[in-house]
């Protein structure tokens, strides 16, 4: 699959909005993939189809959370999170898509996990300072993603936790945890 035929695929699920997001992600994955030496056909790939199934109805989601065999705290936390694993199965069901790389990088894109990859990080990372994304602090963090990827990764996920603490919200384990590991592995 080409760049367009990909394009043309995830358009027809999204908003004009969460398209032109889509493309922003996709100009900012490549630019990192250049910049921290991973794939970039594969960071292309991945950040055009990251957002495929953030439209899906909720009972959708669920249903296939509940039979796919996927971690069913999900169900638990953020509806937010769960268009991410939805969307590594149908962008393999419905687009045909196989790497697992690709695959893990979308589902692992909201929440981030603990031994998160280069490919995945880009992604994360991506999805947080594409040229579209204006809220409070995405500046410093594109500043940093230029030349420290996990620096970076921190203060974005530093942010997403205390976005949801401030609000009561709960925040899924697995942001905790990989907030925890690249904090201690970078700490001087
Ligand atoms: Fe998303
Ligand atoms: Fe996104």
């Amino acid at each position: 699959m080409d760049r367009d035929q990909a394009l043309d695929l995830v358009r027809a699920q999204l908003t004009e909005h969460r398209y032109l997001h889509t493309l922003g992600v996709m100009e900012t994955a490549i630019e990192l993939a250049e910049r921290y030496n991973a794939d970039r056909d594969k960071a292309e790939m991945a950040a055009i189809f990251h957002d495929y199934a953030k439209f899906r109805p909720k009972e959708e989601m669920k249903k296939i959370i509940e039979t796919e065999g996927m971690d069913k705290r999900l169900l638990e936390y953020n509806a937010e999170l769960w268009h991410a694993p939805v969307g590594a199965y149908l962008v393999r069901k419905e687009a045909g898509v196989e790497d697992e790389e690709i695959l893990d990088a979308i589902r692992f894109h909201t929440s981030g996990r603990p031994g998160m990859t280069n490919l995945e990080k880009i992604i994360y990372l991506a999805d947080y300072i594409e040229p579209g994304r204006r809220f409070p602090g995405v500046d410093e963090v594109r500043e940093l993603a230029k030349d420290n990827l996990e620096e970076a990764l921190i203060l974005s996920i530093r942010n997403s936790i205390t976005f949801l603490m401030k609000k009561n919200q709960a925040v899924f384990p697995e942001t905790f945890y990989t907030f925890n590991e690249l904090v201690l592995k970078n700490r001087s």
